[in-house]
């Protein structure tokens, strides 16, 4: 099961206790999965929705607050993987969309819901939990970090995105040809999106699966890091080795100063010794950076031979 229908599994049982936030949740469904029509010349209003659970939600929301309904599957066969569940409704349906702004005093459709089904914070929650079920998406954590909500029209979309506002959401608004949807991408707001609307157990996952990645990609940098250190550190040897080399064929390392052929004698037995490990070795110990600079030395002569200068 994605992570996404995991996520909606979860919320589609929190059924609110609160009467107010269950009205507020449920015009997020007339909203976004709503469609109007007529039956025997009376307004219909029929919600679809490929998930199961999302429609037995629904019309228990329906139920507690006095709407019968009725509903129907539509079967695409044993080819198609998605079923649609169509809840319908043949009474009061002008009503139930006055009340919810839906249809304004002068009888004209309208897109946005009436500000005072989501003025408080716990219908708030419910509100927005409806709208991630209805149109959201949510990306496997183990991925790129993406969550979207995909909304019908312009002015809803303006409106749900106020509503994130005040909770401090930073929700980018786009539209996908012609379709408005609004996305995160921030990982620490995903989560508390996740917290705000509900989904507890898919934000205990996410943020385990999180962590993992997190931790394995600080590992692999560190240990990118480690062998990035010891190609140079071998890199450097190699061209000292050279340098010595070089001085020991053209005029001898028995002509170089007694510190710098103690070095150098250093160096061409221990290739692999780090600067730090052959100042150990030497008597007096030296610092890391006191035989890099007798190393220096030593590349400055090797230099002026090849130039001509010395030898
Ligand atoms: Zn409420």
């Amino acid at each position: 099961m994605s992570f996404a229908r995991e996520t909606k599994e979860e919320l589609a049982h929190i059924i609110p206790q609160k009467s107010c936030c269950q009205r507020a949740e449920l015009g997020a469904y007339i909203k976004m999965l709503g469609d109007l029509g007529i039956s025997s010349k009376k307004l219909k209003l029929s919600l679809k929705t490929p998930l199961s659970f999302l429609a037995r939600k629904i019309l228990i929301l329906l139920k507690n607050n006095g709407f019968k309904t009725k509903t129907l599957v539509q079967d695409h066969g044993r080819l198609s993987q998605k079923n649609f569940y169509y809840i319908e409704l043949e009474e009061r349906v002008e009503e139930l969309l006055k009340e919810y702004g839906f249809i304004d005093e002068k009888g004209n459709l309208s897109n946005r819901i009436n500000e005072n089904y989501i003025k408080n914070d716990c219908c708030r929650r419910s509100f927005l939990r409806g709208v991630f079920l209805a149109g959201g998406s949510l990306n496997d954590p183990a991925g790129d970090y993406h969550l979207e909500l995909n909304l019908p029209d312009e002015a809803f979309a303006r409106q749900v995105l106020k509503v994130l506002q005040k909770y401090h959401f930073t929700f980018r608004f786009l539209k996908r040809k012609s379709v408005p949807f609004l996305y995160l991408k921030d990982a620490e707001q995903i989560l508390s999106f996740l917290s705000l609307i509900g989904a507890h157990q898919s934000l205990l996952k996410f943020e385990n699966v999180r962590v993992v990645k997190e931790v394995r990609n600080q590992v692999n940098r560190l240990v990118n890091c480690e062998t990035a250190n010891i190609k140079k550190a071998v890199k450097t040897a190699v061209k000292q080795i050279k340098d010595i080399e070089y001085i020991a064929e053209k005029i001898g390392l028995d002509n170089l100063d007694p510190a710098l052929k103690e070095i150098a004698i250093l160096r061409l037995d221990n290739p692999d010794l780090s600067l730090k490990e052959i100042g150990s070795l030497l008597n007096p110990p030296l610092t890391k950076s006191g035989v890099n600079h007798r190393f220096r030395k030593l590349e400055l002569i090797a230099e002026k031979i090849r130039n001509g200068a010395l030898g």
